[in-house]
């Protein structure tokens, strides 16, 4: 078959859902198609592993250890692939690829410009990522808002598409935002037709719009962004505000996504999304509740640990029960009255890291289930370390020379230097060991899970922590790395050095946070 290109853009606001649009049409075409996702970001790092999460939400890590947007994070899940570096586009990434072309000599003699050269080498990166991935269909989000500066040459890209693989292989789909101001109490379209208006200046005609709206649109509305858009009327899909985001495949569903994709794409479309939408129900129907504490240093901003509240959601429909999240700042309270789980994720510095190992020590006391991620796992290694074994421990990442560096460096990163995507990054396997809980969760003995870490439980450590009962339940194949932790006559206490967070989806939740839920439940008293 010919291969197909679906470009989203947005209009009016950023952070409307775009990712999370694109990946339900995806997911609606998966059932029957190959589909890969591409995105576009605007910024001028190479890739988001030097930012803030706080101000652009989590990093997502890839199996090939690429450091990505958190959209990707949205494209696994819904479409139930595993992405490559490669399909992350940032402006840094491009500027350094064109740069490396121009010392090479590849565009001798010419002047290297935004367009038409900059332009030419993100379309061939569409096609390209196509042909090498043999996608049926190749999705292309390009990041931010119609008009921004920072994806105009994007926007190029997308519309010279048109031109290189012909006008019946690519589809724009563009969401924008309806207002509903408060006092005028009705639904206004100006900003989406400006922003059409915008698009149409740079040559795209968008072919399905989505508006996201705290409403369904309207029949004056909606009548009079038809006429603007030259949209027929299942064209334009209201994309209503959910709480639960698993349920957009189904909301575009209901408004006849796979047929007008059918129709658009000129390829029979039947999504199977039965199993999609039970799940979905059994997390809805659930009556019953209980608490999980996520206690880290950036729970500001929720966005930063995006992948661990999804997998608890996974976990919430697996279960059949609600999950009320208790973020808890480790600056400044720990307090864990009413909580029947805790997870303490990744971090880095020394910010909050006191607090979370008081958390630990009250998990491990109190026996509250607890499951530790990366530096969750190096801060229950510092407070068995303190507690059980009397060191004055902490991690060299906090107290350079401290008495017993039971966490230190790893000795590949000792002498790096920079700080973009050299730290230990990606998939790497782990040997269980035989009769673990680890084990009995993985139901494997080699188990492969993503990570983004410079430090590790200090070999020399290892006797003494092992000996005080301390067990090492996963490996890394050459014994040296600690990957997994969990403890002897306790519900549930488990830390992995790894993420596994990053490969949960709604159909095969993370094992590790099965096991916490499950252990959560019957700590609070559900199962009784
Ligand atoms: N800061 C720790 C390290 O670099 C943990 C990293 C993490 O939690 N992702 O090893």
């Amino acid at each position: 078959m010919q291969r197909k290109y679906i470009v989203i853009t947005g209009g009016v606001l950023s952070g409307l859902g775009k990712g999370i649009a694109l990946a339900s049409i995806g997911n609606i075409l998966s059932s029957n198609y190959k589909v890969v996702p591409i995105k576009c970001d605007g910024y001028l790092n190479v890739d988001p592993g030097t930012m803030n999460p706080l101000e652009h939400g989590e990093v997502f890590v890839l199996d090939d250890g690429g450091e990505v947007d958190m959209d990707f994070g949205h494209y696994e899940r819904f479409l139930g692939i595993t992405c490559k570096f490669e399909w992350n586009l940032t402006m840094g990434k491009v500027f350094e690829r064109i740069r490396e072309k121009e010392r090479r000599g590849d565009f001798l003699g010419q002047t290297v410009q935004m367009v038409p050269h900059v332009s030419y080498f993100i379309t061939n990166h569409f096609i390209e990522v196509g042909e090498n991935t043999n996608a049926d269909v190749v999705l292309i989000e390009i990041g931010g808002t119609v008009g921004d500066m920072e994806n105009e040459l994007y926007i190029d890209a997308a519309r010279s598409l048109v031109r290189r693989v012909g006008k019946e292989n690519v589809l724009f789909v563009h969401l924008t935002y309806l207002p509903i101001p408060y006092g005028v109490n009705e639904q206004k379209s100006k900003p989406t037709q400006q922003s059409i208006s915008l698009l149409r200046q740079r040559g795209i005609e968008p072919e399905i719009l989505i508006v996201r709206s705290s409403e369904m649109l309207n029949d004056k509305t909606k009548n009079k962004i038809l006429s603007v858009g030259n949209f027929q009327s299942e064209e334009v899909i209201t994309g209503l505000d959910v709480d639960d985001v698993y349920n957009i495949p189904l909301l575009f569903e209901a408004q006849g996504m796979s047929q007008l994709l059918a129709r658009k794409l000129q390829l029979p479309v039947i999504p199977d999304l039965t199993k999609w939408e039970s799940l979905i129900k059994n997390k809805e129907n659930a009556r019953k509740e209980m608490t999980i504490a996520i206690a880290g240093k950036y729970t500001a901003l929720e966005d930063s640990y995006a992948s661990i509240v999804e997998a608890l959601n996974h976990c919430s429909a697996h279960f059949g029960v609600k999950i009320d999240l208790r973020w808890i700042d480790t600056d400044k309270s720990v307090d864990l009255t009413g909580i029947s789980g805790v997870i303490v994720p990744g971090g880095f510095g020394s910010r909050g890291t006191e607090g979370k190992i008081k958390v630990i020590q009250q998990c491990r006391e109190k026996k509250i289930p607890f499951l530790g991620i990366c530096y969750g796992l190096q801060m229950a290694v510092i407070e068995f370390a303190r507690n059980v074994c009397g060191l004055s421990a902490n991690t060299t990442e906090v107290e350079l020379g401290c008495a017993d560096p039971v966490v230190d460096i790893l000795e590949e990163q000792r002498g790096i230097i920079n700080k973009g995507g050299t730290m230990r990054l990606g998939a790497y396997s782990a040997i269980i060991k035989p009769g673990s809980l680890v084990h009995s969760l993985y139901g494997a003995l080699e188990v492969s899970e993503r990570h983004r870490h410079r430090y590790e439980v200090n070999p020399k450590y290892h006797k003494v922590l092992s000996d005080k009962g301390l067990i090492f339940s996963g490996v890394s194949p050459d014994g040296n790395l600690v990957e997994f932790i969990e403890l002897e006559n306790h519900p549930y206490f488990v830390g992995t050095q790894a993420h596994p967070e990053l490969k949960s989806s709604l159909l095969n939740p993370a094992p590790l946070f099965k096991g916490l839920v499950g252990a959560a439940i019957k700590y609070s008293g559900l199962l009784a």
